[in-house]
């Protein structure tokens, strides 16, 4: 295996233990010798001054790879799958039902190429993979890093194993096979899962984006945060809600907002950030409500599969983070997840998973609790698309009337779905 060598370019300069500081050579590693601390990568900050513009950003593809100087590759040709640049969408309908004034939606729902915020995370961990010479690459997944990685590996041509817990649901599984990797079905939930590609990337020399990669992987992350920044003019929001499953999401969406206001593309502005577990799965949220700065593993049992981490490598970052910005986490039922779902669905014509009901409906719950202003700008982070579990939400969405191809049969039916319709409303009123 060959390691590259920085180039003059790279405006990233090495891995630094987030515990104890200590600095390694950026190849591919995950943790501190000396303490067991997590590495992250570090930047020039003074050169990223000077030399990056709104305008300098602007004229790059309109993909993450706009942000390139902050993202921990070399090359000046990464792995572009038209990742990234989704849409923000200014979210009045939702706002309205809610209560408050100024939401928008980063609908990762429709991200490319796999329909997932993944892709992100995905295009940055392979690129830097070619460039430390990988030729197979892996991961420990619970479901849409699956589908990512598969995917974007056969656009690279890049070898593919990836590991996924063997009760995922139908559309996460099809939607990896298709792309022809090996799917490892491990019996046993994520925690496990992890475990086991933890002693597989020690003995394989395979890069498993979120294990030997994990440095450069969650950097992808920075770009929900830069793209808010860019998408609302150059400014910060006053308030972010994201999911939470290993932490590592919602503390990078905080490093991308840092690093804008240190390098000076944005004013300086203290934002919030709040968190969303599924109960079944709420780890981070029962430390916050405890008031523990540690989070005790659980045992995760939720229909929120893609965020059911019991052990989350992050948690406690993601935990600091929340209570200095004075956030807030939350977490809701598999009921009330199937709400934020419909909820969503119905508000706004955006499809999203379990992952995505369960962030609205800690948004729903964090508004009715008084712990969201009505009139801050509130950002919404969309991670997932519906169509991938609808396993979740069949048989709480009524079915299609079935006519006979005539007329007379149509308008019976419609009938028939009006009168429907306003036994729903009577029974709402009473
Ligand atoms: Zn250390």
């Amino acid at each position: 295996m060959t390691q590259a060598t920085q180039s003059t370019t790279a405006t990233f300069k090495a891995l630094k233990c987030k515990e104890c500081g200590t600095e390694y050579e950026p190849k591919a590693t995950h943790v501190c010798e000396f303490c067991f601390g997590p590495l992250e990568v570090t930047y020039d900050y003074d050169a990223l001054r000077r030399t990056v513009t709104r305008e300098s950003i602007q004229k790059g593809p309109n993909s993450i790879w706009r942000y390139r100087p902050f993202l921990p590759v070399v090359t000046e040709t990464p792995i572009d799958v038209g990742t990234g640049m989704t849409p923000l969408v200014k979210a009045n309908r939702l706002a309205r039902r809610l209560g408050i004034k100024n939401l928008y939606i980063k609908n990762d729902a429709v991200n490319m190429p796999t329909l997932s915020f993944k892709d992100r995370v995905v295009s940055v961990a392979l690129t830097r993979a070619q460039e430390l010479g990988f030729t197979t690459v892996s991961c420990a997944s619970t479901g849409n890093l699956a589908n990512s990685t598969a995917a974007i590996a056969a656009h690279a041509g890049l070898d593919c194993c990836v590991f996924i817990p063997a009760d995922l649901e139908a559309g996460k599984v099809l939607g990896t096979l298709i792309y022809g990797p090996t799917v490892m079905a491990v019996q046993g939930n994520y925690d496990q899962v992890n475990r086991l590609c933890c002693e597989v990337a020690n003995t394989q020399g395979w890069g498993f984006v979120n294990i030997n990669l994990r440095p450069y992987y969650s950097e992808g992350s920075k770009t929900l945060g830069y793209e808010v920044a860019e998408q609302l003019g150059w400014q910060l929001p006053d308030h972010i809600v994201a999911p939470l499953a290993s932490g590592s999401l919602f503390t990078k969406i905080y490093k991308g907002f840092q690093e804008f206001i240190k390098v000076g593309l944005v004013d300086e502005k203290s934002v919030r950030f709040s968190g969303a577990q599924a109960e079944g799965c709420s780890p981070i949220a029962q430390a916050y409500r405890d008031g523990r700065d540690f989070v005790t593993p659980v045992k995760p049992n939720t229909i929120a599969k893609s965020i059911a981490i019991g052990n989350p490598a992050d948690g406690v970052y993601a935990l600091e983070i929340a209570k200095k910005t004075n956030g807030s986490i939350e977490s809701v039922n598999d009921a009330e997840i199937v709400d934020g779902i419909k909820l969503l669905a119905e508000t706004e014509g955006i499809f999203t998973e379990t992952a995505g009901g369960t962030t609205v409906a800690v948004l729903k719950k964090l508004v009715e609790a008084g712990k969201i202003d009505p009139s801050e700008t509130t950002v919404v982070y969309i991670t997932g698309n519906g169509l991938k579990t609808q396993e979740a939400v069949q048989g709480y969405i009524g079915e299609p009337l079935t006519i006979e191809a005539k007329l007379d049969s149509f308008e019976r039916a419609l009938e028939r779905s009006r009168t429907l319709e306003r036994l729903d409303w009577q029974q709402v009123l009473v």
